[in-house]
C-alpha cells in the first residue's frame, strides 16, 4: 500500500529571510504548522544564505539586515553580543533560529525541493524527502544557490585557481599571487579589497563601475526598486538591484580607493593555461581567478511550470509584484523588487494575504 501524499494548502520552499516572514504571516493568518502549512529548506542550519557569507562581512560592512515581522529583531537577539563587529554569518543565523522558535515556525531541514509540477489543479512539491500536494506554493529559494558565471573561451583550460565569491572565505589562499577579480558590485569591491592587501590584483570590468555619487538616501534605493519592478512587470529578467542603484558608499570602498585599488581594467576576453587575455590580445599571467560576478535566482526546481517567456523573464503581477502571472498560487518572494531583506519581509506578508484571499475565494 503507497503512502498517501500529504495534502497541505501552502508549502514555503526556502527558510531565509522571505520564507520566515511568509511563515510568521502564514501562522497570524491561523494556518496551522504542518498541517495546513509547511516549510521546507535544504540548508544544513537556520540562517538562510547567511550562513555562508564570507567571514569578513560583519555587520558593520553589510548594507543592512532588516528585521523580520511580529517585533523580535536582530538587535533583541544578539543581546549582550550586539557589536558591529559581529559576523554577519554567525549572527544573522542565531537570529533566525531563534525567531523560528520564538513564532513556532515548521522548518523541515535539510529538505531539498527537486521539482515542483501541477497536478489535477493542485502543485506538486517533489523533495529528497518525499512528495507533498498542496494548493500553493510561496517560493522563497534566494539566489545564492545560483551563482553566475559568465563563459569565457578557454576558462576550462586555465591550471590555477578558480573560484566563485560564493566560494570565498578570505584573502589568505591568495597571498603572493597574481590574482584577477572580476566584477564590477559590492562583493567585487570587498574582495578586492582584502586581497589587494596580500596579493597583486588586476581588477577585470565589463563595463566601468558605477559609483552612486553623494550620500545613499532612502529614496534612492526606493527608485531602484521601482525599476526593479517595472522590469518583472514586463516580464523582462529582473537585473540585480545594484546594477539599479550603482555602488553605494561604504567604509570599504573609501579603504580601497584610499588605497589606490579601485583601477578597473578591461575585462579579459579568453583565458590560457596561466594567462587571461585582454582585448588588445596581450596575455596577462595570473595564479587565480575571482569570479564575483553575481547570482541569478535559484528556481531550477520550477523549471517543469514553463514560467520563462522568451525574453528569459518571468511576468510578474500582484501588489508587490510577488505572483507569478497565470499563476495566482504561485509567488516569488525574493525574486526581483524584494531581493533585499527589507523587501523579503514585505514580500512575505503581501504574498500570505494575496494567497490566502484566493485560497479562501475557493472554499
Ligand atoms: P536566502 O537567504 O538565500 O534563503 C533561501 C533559502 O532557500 C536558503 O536557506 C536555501 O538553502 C533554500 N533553498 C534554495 N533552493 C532550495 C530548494 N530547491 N529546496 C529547498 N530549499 C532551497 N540584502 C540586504 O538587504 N542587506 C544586506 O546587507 C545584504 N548583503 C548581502 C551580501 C551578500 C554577499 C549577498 C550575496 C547578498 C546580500 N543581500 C543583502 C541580499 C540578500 O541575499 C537578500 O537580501 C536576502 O537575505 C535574501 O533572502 P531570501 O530569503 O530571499 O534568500
Amino acid at each position: 500500500q503507497p503512502r498517501a501524499i500529504p495534502r497541505l494548502d501552502v508549502v514555503v520552499i526556502g527558510g531565509g529571510q522571505a520564507g520566515l516572514s511568509a511563515g510568521y504571516y502564514l501562522r497570524e493568518a491561523g494556518l496551522r504548522p504542518d498541517r495546513d502549512f509547511t516549510i521546507l529548506d535544504h540548508a544544513p542550519e537556520a540562517g538562510g544564505a547567511w550562513q555562508f557569507r564570507w567571514p569578513s562581512l560583519t555587520l558593520s560592512t553589510v548594507n543592512g539586515v532588516h528585521d523580520l515581522p511580529g517585533g523580535f529583531g536582530l538587535a533583541e537577539s544578539l543581546g549582550l553580543e550586539n557589536s558591529p563587529e559581529i559576523k554577519a554569518a554567525h549572527a544573522v543565523p542565531q537570529y533566525f533560529h531563534q525567531y523560528e522558535a520564538r513564532f513556532g515556525l515548521p522548518v523541515h531541514r535539510p529538505v531539498s525541493v527537486r521539482q515542483v509540477s501541477l497536478r489535477g489543479g493542485r502543485y506538486l512539491v517533489e523533495t529528497d524527502r518525499g512528495r507533498i500536494s498542496t494548493r500553493a506554493v510561496l517560493n522563497a529559494t534566494g539566489t545564492w544557490d545560483a551563482p553566475y558565471r559568465p563563459a569565457i573561451t578557454g576558462a576550462e583550460r586555465f591550471t590555477g585557481l578558480q573560484i566563485h565569491a560564493q566560494g570565498y572565505r578570505d584573502a589568505a589562499p591568495f597571498r603572493g599571487m597574481e590574482v584577477v577579480v572580476v566584477g564590477a558590485g559590492i562583493s567585487a569591491i570587498q574582495i578586492l579589497e582584502e586581497v589587494s592587501q596580500v596579493a597583486h590584483c588586476y581588477w577585470a570590468t565589463r563595463s566601468a563601475p558605477r559609483y552612486h555619487e553623494g550620500p545613499f538616501l532612502p529614496e534612492h534605493g526606493r527608485a531602484a526598486v521601482a525599476r526593479v519592478e517595472a522590469r518583472v512587470r514586463a516580464g523582462l529578467p529582473p537585473g540585480s538591484l545594484v546594477s539599479a542603484t550603482g555602488l553605494p558608499p561604504s567604509e570599504v570602498l573609501e579603504r580601497a580607493r584610499s588605497r589606490g585599488v579601485l583601477d578597473p581594467k578591461p575585462m579579459f576576453t579568453e583565458m590560457t593555461e596561466e594567462a587571461v587575455i585582454l582585448p588588445d590580445g596581450t596575455a596577462h599571467r595570473a595564479d587565480a581567478v575571482i569570479w564575483s560576478t553575481g547570482f541569478g535566482n535559484a528556481l531550477g526546481h520550477l523549471a517543469g511550470l514553463g514560467l520563462f517567456n522568451a525574453q528569459g523573464g518571468i511576468t510578474m503581477t500582484g501588489r508587490l509584484a510577488t505572483q507569478v502571472e497565470g499563476h495566482p498560487r504561485l509567488h516569488l518572494l525574493g525574486y526581483g523588487p524584494s531581493a533585499s531583506t527589507v523587501g523579503a519581509t514585505r514580500a512575505g506578508r503581501a504574498a500570505v494575504r494575496e494567497v490566502l484571499a484566493d485560497l479562501r475565494r475557493e472554499g
